[in-house]
Order: structure tokens, then C-alpha cells, then sequence
């Protein structure tokens, strides 16, 4: 079952009737799990939905739409799954005592894999998740290999039950199932002969695995420093020919580079950052993985950085739009965050901001540049386009005082 919050305005439920506390019980008399049932089982033209209105009456629908018009609600949010594993780098560990109680939850769920790009371990699945991801397709996934050695894999998770990630995939795989993957490089343990077998093992896996990032592991002053350590400059560069290596190769043979450092990584090596076309699409920017060169790719002309709430509904539209303050301004403290502080992009986004401040000190934003409820209605925080810009112009001067 599950449970509505919000249905929206002029769409398929309102005119039903369905209202905040509308239970949602079965679709073609399947039983609803969660969001994933929801949007696999109601993609059907005609549907038959029971549910049970907030009074407790039963209602069966018998629906027929055009294809693709949503239904129009908002579900309760999926009871997120929990991670089997302790690994000695766990960002979780890395956090101090005393923050919201969510930003604790060592989430590892398939189905927010497939969702919103999630990394998951597959270590704590059950039959009945294996069933659903192959019914549903969910594809492609990105999966937390670390090593293609099984015992290396178990201490690195310290889950002495993880299951042989190879034959595990190969399941999916063999029904058109693809993944994205990553290797947190832990030093001592999984790089070195470790990440050279596991970047040929899963390059030999053939075409399902689209690519495979390598991942520093990053600690803060709360992690478990006695059994973990944060990889050196030298290990970097290790790390780094590795890549490079299979790299070559890959884009030889099948036309990708398949094989990713993140940002985190050249930055440690103090190795200038790959040029943009090594990523590929991208595919694993939201892992850190050439987060600077995408940044700089979608600059504006004019130097500014813009996005409209539109990127919701289409994610391609991240960070494409009129330039803004706010806008122009995150982008800068990311590639400054990243050590970015003399290239030509940063330049040109500072100047952006100098060239559109007001005498006054601010900026006009027209965009709507607060989140709000994503695709039911935004907000707009009109203090975002002064304290973002004289912020990201603050960092840009220390910066380049250093
Ligand atoms: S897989 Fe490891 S890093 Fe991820 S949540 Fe679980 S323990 Fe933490």
C-alpha cells in the first residue's frame, strides 16, 4: 500500500478524487510496494486502480489515459534501504555527533540506483529484489564494486557475506541490465595489482559495465583514522596510469575511455585534470568524476552559469539557461572548491558577477532559484543573489591571495 501526499492540481487523480491520506492498494490487482511498482504497473494506458479513500471507503477505478499523462500524486516517501555493510571509510563514520538524524542512514537501495544514481553494493539483496530488478529492468545501475576479488571486496565492506560481485552482475546483465561503476581506492588495500585486476576484470565483463570510476577515499576528522588512511600524492599518481592504461585501450577497442579518475584524485596527485572529453557523457559527474570540466562546459558565453527549474523534469537541462547571480556564483565556489582558481572559466564567471552587480552592492535575479516542492511549485529566496555572489567572490580573493 501505499499512501498519497499531494495530488496535483488539474491532473488524472484530481478529477478522480484521490486526496492527501488516499491509500493506494493494488494496480491491475498488483499490490503496491513502493514508488517503483507505482510508476512500472501505472505506465499502461488502462489501468485498474483500487484504493481506499481517507473515510475508508474502497473505490476501483478503471482508468484509461493517454500514454505518458501522469496520474498527478505525490507518494510518501520510500522507506529507504539500509546498507549490510561497515566499511572502515564509511561517510557516515566521517560525520560528528548531533546533525539531523537522516544524514546518519547508510543508505544501499537498488531502487534508488536506478532512480537517482544512488551507488548501491548489492549486497543486500533478496530474491525478491533480484526478481523486481529484472522484471522492471532497472538499468542501468551504479554499483560500489571496490574489487572484483571476493575477499578483498568482504574486508573492504567488512561484510564477510557479501556476495561474488562478478556472477551477481552477470545475472542482471544477462537480462539487459547495464551499470555504471566505482572503485573507492583505499591505500594498501584495493589499488595497486588490486585495482589493476579489478579495472580488467570488469572491462573483460564486456559491454554491460559502461564505465567504472576510481574514487579516492575521502576521510574527515571523525573517520576511523586507526584503520583507514586517505591515499597519498604518490599513490595518486599510481592510481592514475592505472586508469590512464586501461583507458587507452578501452577507447581503442569500444570507443569510450570506460575508465574514470575522479577530481578528487588528479587534485591529490597534483595532476592537471583530464581534459573534458575523457568522461565520455558524463555519466558519473554527480560522483565527483569530471565535475570541473562539465562545469566549465556549461558556462555561457557571457561567463555566467544559469539553470530553470525546468532541470526537474529534464535533467539535461542542469545548468543550462540565462546566465544569474546565484546561479554563476554556485558554479564558482564548485571549481573553486576544487582548487580551480586561475583557469580561464573562473575569470570569466567573476567577472560576470562584477559586471551585473548594482551600485547598491546586489544583483537582480529573475530566476527562481529555490527548490521548493520540485514540479508542484517553487520558491524563490531573493537574498540568494547577494550572500551566493559576494560569497563566491570572497573565496575567488582569498584564493588567489594564497
Ligand atoms: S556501503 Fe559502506 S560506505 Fe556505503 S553506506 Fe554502507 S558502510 Fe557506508
Amino acid at each position: 500500500m501505499l499512501k498519497v501526499t499531494a495530488v496535483h492540481p488539474d491532473s488524472i487523480a484530481a478529477e478522480l478524487g484521490l486526496q492527501e491520506g488516499t491509500q493506494l492498494l493494488t494496480v491491475n490487482g498488483r499490490e503496491l510496494e513502493d514508488f517503483l511498482d507505482w510508476e512500472f504497473l501505472t505506465a499502461e494506458e488502462e489501468i485498474l486502480l483500487h484504493v481506499r479513500q481517507p473515510d475508508g471507503e474502497e473505490i476501483e477505478y478503471d482508468i484509461e489515459r493517454p500514454l505518458g499523462e501522469p496520474i498527478g500524486v505525490s507518494l510518501e516517501p520510500a522507506r529507504i534501504r539500509r546498507c549490510a555493510n561497515r566499511c572502515d571509510f564509511c561517510f557516515v563514520d566521517g560525520l560528528p555527533d548531533g546533525l539531523r538524524d537522516v544524514l546518519y542512514i547508510r543508505d544501499d537501495d537498488y531502487r534508488l540506483s536506478f532512480r537517482y544514481g544512488n551507488f548501491a553494493t548489492l549486497t543486500n539483496l533478496k530474491p525478491h529484489d533480484v526478481d523486481r530488478i529484472i522484471e522492471y529492468r532497472l538499468s542501468p545501475l551504479y554499483v560500489s564494486v571496490h574489487a572484483t576479488d571476493p575477499v578483498v571486496r568482504r574486508y573492504l565492506l567488512r561484510n564477510p557475506t557479501a556476495p561474488d560481485i562478478l556472477p551477481q552482475l552477470r545475472q542482471f546483465a544477462d537480462h539487459g541490465i547495464d551499470f555504471h561503476t566505482q572503485i573507492v581506492m583505499s591505500p594498501g588495500v584495493n589499488d595497486g595489482p588490486v585495482l589493476r585486476q579489478t579495472l580488467d576484470e570488469l572491462y573483460a565483463f564486456g559491454p554491460a559495465i559502461l564505465g567504472c570510476s576510481v574514487v579516492p577515499v575521502g576521510l574527515t576528522e571523525y573517520s576511523k583514522h586507526h584503520l583507514v588512511r586517505e591515499p597519498t600524492e604518490a599513490e595518486c599518481r599510481a592510481a592514475i596510469e592505472v586508469i590512464d592504461e586501461r583507458s587507452a585501450t578501452a577507447r581503442r577497442e569500444r570507443g569510450r575511455h570506460w575508465a574514470y579518475g575522479a577530481d578528487e584524485l588528479y587534485l591529490r596527485a597534483g595532476v592537471e585534470l583530464p581534459p573534458a572529453e575523457i568522461y565520455d557523457d558524463f555519466e558519473q559527474v554527480e560522483n565527483g568524476v569530471g565535475s570541473v570540466r562539465w562545469l566549465q562546459r556549461r558556462q555561457n558565453p557571457d561567463g555566467g552559469w544559469g539553470e530553470t527549474c525546468d532541470s526537474y523534469i529534464r535533467p539535461e537541462l542542469a545548468a543550462a539557461g540565462a546566465s544569474g547571480p546565484s546561479q554563476t556564483a554556485w558554479a564558482l565556489l564548485g571549481l573553486l572548491a576544487a582548487g580551480v582558481t586561475s583557469e580561464p572559466a573562473v575569470e570569466r564567471g567573476v567577472q560576470y558577477l562584477l559586471a551585473t552587480q548594482r551600485a547598491d552592492g546586489g544583483w537582480d535575479d529573475p530566476l527562481w532559484n529555490g527548490t521548493g516542492f520540485p514540479r508542484v511549485f517553487y520558491l524563490k529566496y531573493h537574498l540568494y543573489a547577494t550572500y551566493f555572489p559576494l560569497w563566491a567572490l570572497g573565496v575567488y580573493r582569498r584564493a588567489r591571495r594564497k
